[in-house]
């Protein structure tokens, strides 16, 4: 077959001697021609094919010796499309086609695959011919490994620091631009960190370049051990260090700051020699502080110098408030923390209120910090301080117990059973021993499972829907009701309420505070109410604080209501007192 080809391409017809004829013929032109044409083609470093009819007809040494595969395995019985990745065959197909057509030169790169399964990125060139009077296709391979190779290490040099392997400026400019857009679609904060480290010239000094060098490194991986993967930490140079922290706010920033700060702690073993060193960082946010890489990396540097200033080893915002702010959380933390072992929490209580029978049917447990100096504090002010720092799991272990007792008091003292709604934080929700906590409380308070209902908000659940289904299904099973806080705020999932065995869903006050006045919110409010009743669940409106909003949400069906208009949250000797006189029973509101 390969003889018929040869005879082909040096330009013999059908009727010629074959090669195998030639060889024992005494050498005349065409053997000549023949055996220089093979001897040509076995010494081409290139493979060389040709293909008819999406099938080999001819190949060389070199492209057998590169793909695993001899001439008699590939010649009449493969074709190209075995040989490439899947891929690329569309690309494949088309250039058989055009080969039809006739055409010269064309070259394009794609991935071989070899008998052995393995790879090699190849440069083709191909060209028509014809061969038996029918259009045929030439082509030569050439593994371009080396080269794609070569190319992948310039780029590492271009956008890699030699000597710690991590971004350089140039790539940090590349991902910035990235995170920057992310921010801005998603309307999130990015933490530009600028560390530096102190007095590392007297390593440098004292110890020589190469040692300098060896520090820098296991600053590196210390610093790359301390921050998430989708944070990029890059060298400028130097002892400068950066850090780019996507979807980080102020608070985020600062526990980060002191991450760093705290991988320095342990000294380092540098040829011998063990050193301390610390680090001195400025922190700058975007969009506050700057717009633009360049911005924000001039007012991190200032921060940092701020920082040094300061005494060194220590983290400074740019925005100064922002420092303020810090402090005042220190402090906040600490005191928390005073809070919770000395029992400064209260519990107050709002009424939930039926619309049918004008029936106070539950209350909802809200916390107050009973603070020494300042008073009562409310919880949007310590909440979240209380989450980040996982405070909130023994504050809410107490809040449970306590709105437990209270309930359980209320039903001893001969009030109607009624449900007591407890906020649970999405960090105590994922906790993995929520539910044992929820058994204690009702199991020491002799609770009926059934009058206990936990608030959780879209957030929490959605969170990672299938460990909270979980939770949620095994409380659900203890016969503990569930219902959805702040409903209309998250980014629920119809698909999920379906899902997920909630009884109630509580319309957030943002929609009923204007009522009256938006429309907007009015079809929203509307649409969740018989949303709610073709699920079969019940729907409690949040902060109805006037009667137009409340005869509103009766004319839409709503089943429930809360707010000032029937009571602020009370301490619960008031709350007894309004059990006891039922005032919204007989008022028509
Ligand atoms: P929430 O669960 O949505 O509670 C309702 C909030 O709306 C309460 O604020 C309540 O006082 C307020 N409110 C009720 N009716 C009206 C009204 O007519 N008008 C207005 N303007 N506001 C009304 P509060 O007590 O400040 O609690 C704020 C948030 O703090 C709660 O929102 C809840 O998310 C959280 N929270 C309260 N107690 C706890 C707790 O024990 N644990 C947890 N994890 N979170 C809690
Ligand atoms: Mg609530
Ligand atoms: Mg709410």
């Amino acid at each position: 077959m390969a003889a018929e080809v040869e005879k082909q391409l040096l330009g013999q017809g059908a009727g010629a001697s074959g090669i195998g004829t030639a060889v024992a013929e005494p050498m005349d032109g065409f053997a000549e021609l023949a055996a220089l044409f093979r001897t040509t083609m076995d010494a081409a470093q290139v493979g060389i094919f040709v293909l008819q009819e999406r099938l080999f007809k001819y190949v060389n040494a070199s492209f057998c010796r590169r793909i695993g595969f001899d001439a008699a395995e590939l010649i009449g019985r493969m074709g190209p499309l075995q040989l490439v990745a899947p891929g690329h065959h569309p690309m494949l197909l088309e250039l058989l086609q055009s080969g039809v057509q006739g055409f010269t030169g064309q070259q394009f790169e794609l991935e071989v695959i070899c008998k052995d399964g393995s790879a090699f990125p190849a440069m083709i060139l191909s060209s028509t011919t014809q061969l038996d009077g029918q259009p045929a296709l030439v082509g030569t391979v050439l593994d371009i490994s080396a080269q794609k190779a070569a190319e992948r290490r310039i780029r590492e040099l271009a956008d890699y620091d030699v000597l710690t392997g991590l971004p350089n400026r140039r790539l940090l400019r590349d991902r910035f631009a990235q995170l920057l857009a992310a921010a801005e679609r998603e309307q999130s904060e990015i933490a530009l960190v600028f560390l530096d480290l102190d007095h590392f010239k007297r390593v440098n000094d004292s110890l020589g370049h190469s040692l300098g060098d060896e520090l820098l490194c296991q600053v590196a991986l210390r610093l790359d051990a301390a921050v998430r993967r989708v944070d990029t930490l890059a060298r400028l140079g130097g002892d400068e260090f950066i850090l780019a922290l996507p979807a980080t706010h102020t608070s985020g920033a600062a526990d980060v700051a002191r991450r760093l700060l705290e991988a320095f702690i342990q000294p380092f073993e540098v040829g011998g020699h063990e050193l301390t060193i610390t680090p001195s960082l400025g922190i700058s946010l975007y969009p506050r502080d700057g717009l633009d890489l360049e911005t924000l990396l001039k007012n991190a540097d200032t921060a940092m110098y701020k920082a040094k200033e300061q005494g060194r080893n220590a983290f400074q915002f740019y925005d100064s408030a922002m420092n303020t702010a810090t402090l005042e959380r220190l402090l906040m933390e600490s005191n928390l923390r005073r809070a919770v072992s000395q029992q400064e929490f209260v519990l107050h209580y709002q009424p939930l209120v039926s619309l049918e029978s004008g029936l106070i049917i539950g209350v909802e447990a809200l916390i107050r910090w009973q603070h020494p100096d300042l008073g009562l504090i409310m919880p949007d002010r310590f909440i979240h301080v209380a989450e980040e720092t996982g405070l909130i799991n023994s504050i809410g272990d107490w809040v449970l117990c306590e709105a437990c007792r209270q309930a359980q008091a209320w039903c001893d003292a001969g009030l109607p059973a009624l449900t007591m709604a407890v906020n649970v934080a999405p960090v105590q929700f994922r906790q993995s021993g929520f539910v044992a906590v929820v058994a204690g409380a009702l199991a020491a308070s002799g609770l009926e499972a059934g009058q206990l209902e936990l608030e959780v908000t879209e957030r929490t659940v959605m969170h990672d829907a299938d460990i909270n289904l979980g939770t949620l299904s095994a409380l659900h099973r203890m016969g503990v009701e569930l219902s959805l806080d702040d409903f209309g705020t998250g980014y629920s999932s119809l698909a999920y309420l379906k899902r997920f065995p909630v009884g109630k869903l509580k319309i957030d006050r943002s929609f009923i505070s204007d009522l009256e006045t938006d429309a907007d919110d009015r079809a929203i409010a509307s649409t969740i109410v018989s949303m709610g009743r073709n699920l079969r669940l019940t729907v409690l409106a949040e902060g109805v604080e006037t009667v137009e909003q409340l005869s509103l949400l009766r004319k839409m069906g709503c089943d429930m209501a809360q707010g000032y208009l029937f009571s602020r949250p009370l301490p619960a000797e008031q709350v007894t007192d309004l059990l006891r006189r039922q005032p919204f029973l007989q008022k028509e509101l």
